[in-house]
């Protein structure tokens, strides 16, 4: 089986300074096969008024200010009382506790929202530990998440990580993910960015930039498979690399607002808030269509902006107009708060609009 990491090797460390953020309400992963939860019960009774499943795994629920097992010094009961190998398997492994079997592909992912991780030379955690970490745990529900079978798709992404990993040019990067020219997605986004918020696209600096390339292709592996869905998963690609490009604008402004380069955590999070932003750039070109009929509108809707581009959409079915003029139609004489917040809400229309 062909292991993919979606980082480089010995590129991601983490310091654990005991903040507990791991265990705070995230459950634990408990290795039911190698006989984990029986000796867990055995040692600590009261556990197993608490162990509830998810998905295929069995967990512990622990409260969300402080897992029953932590210590005032930030340390892991089970382990400063039992030794490592007693640590609940998901515990041991985070924050590289993200573990699929893709076809003939184990992919190997990481935490980069709830641990502080931090790119270094090459004296980070090696890919070997991880293999080393993953093989002394037995129970499939815990490194052994099935996701839909596609090994070209994983080998792609292996490549266009690979890829990434070698260079620190952005338009090497896009090179690696894209056959389309990077000035044609730069100028999209760039028109998009100046439409909605009054100012044009640029790149983050160099030290942002860079952090956003060591964390690319796991952006990349986690909307191809996260439940979000875009898109039909072989049709994502196009549009992920167009979305990519509106990341790191957003990165760029958000390194302005926090005068400093942005670490792991801060663009993960960008990712995941900016989504139907990054997705309304990416498909700024592109024409949507709604069928007639009701449209599924959100609870609020301030000046009615999200109807009124619902109706817009619905209407372009003869006349296939691109997004960004619809957009710029509604939203044009609007100020750019009302405008990010109708375009935020309007996410699940215009995600069914590209269905
Ligand atoms: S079992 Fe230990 S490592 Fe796991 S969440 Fe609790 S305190 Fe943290």
């Amino acid at each position: 089986m062909s292991v993919y990491f979606t980082w480089p090797d010995r590129r991601f460390r983490y310091e654990c300074r005991g903040c507990g953020a791991c265990c705070k309400g995230h459950g634990i992963g408990i290795d039911v096969t190698a006989g984990q939860l029986v000796q867990l019960v055995a040692r600590r009774p009261e556990i197993a008024a608490f162990v509830r499943r998810r998905g295929d795994a069995v967990t512990a629920f622990n409260p969300r200010d402080r897992c029953w097992f932590l210590e005032d010094d930030g340390l892991c009961r089970v382990e400063v009382e039992d030794g490592r190998a007693a640590k609940p398997a998901s515990c041991r492994l985070f924050p590289f506790n993200r573990v699929f079997r893709i076809g003939g592909h184990m992919v190997v992912d990481y935490n980069s929202v709830i641990c502080p991780l931090v790119v270094v030379g090459d004296d980070g955690v090696g890919h070997d530990e991880i293999l080393a970490e993953i093989a002394s745990i037995q129970d499939p529900a815990i490194i052994g998440t099935q996701l839909p079978a596609d090994d070209a798709l994983v080998a792609r992404e292996q490549a266009i990580a690979d890829a990434i990993f070698a260079t620190a040019d952005l338009e090497a990067a896009w090179v690696a993910q894209d056959t389309a020219a990077f000035a044609t997605a730069r100028d999209q986004a760039s028109t998009a960015f100046t439409a909605i918020l009054g100012t044009p696209w640029q790149a983050p600096a160099a030290a942002t930039l860079d952090t956003a390339l060591h964390l690319t292709p796991s952006m990349r592996f986690n909307e191809l498979y996260g439940p979000r869905q875009y898109a039909p998963r072989d049709k994502v690609p196009p549009i992920l690399a167009r979305m990519w490009v509106a990341w790191l604008g957003f990165a760029a402004l958000g390194e302005r607002l926090a005068r400093r380069p942005l670490g792991l955590q801060e663009l993960t999070t960008i990712w995941s808030e900016q989504a139907p932003l990054m997705h309304a750039i990416a498909r700024w070109s592109d024409a949507p269509a709604l069928k007639p009929g009701p449209i599924e509108l959100p609870n609020i809707d301030p000046g009615g902006l999200v109807r009124a581009l619902g109706q817009r959409i619905v209407d372009n079915r003869k006349a296939r107009r691109p997004f960004g003029e619809l957009v710029i139609a509604v939203l044009g004489g609007a100020d750019p708060t009302s405008r990010v917040t109708a375009l935020k809400l309007a996410d699940p229309i215009v995600r069914n609009a590209f269905a």
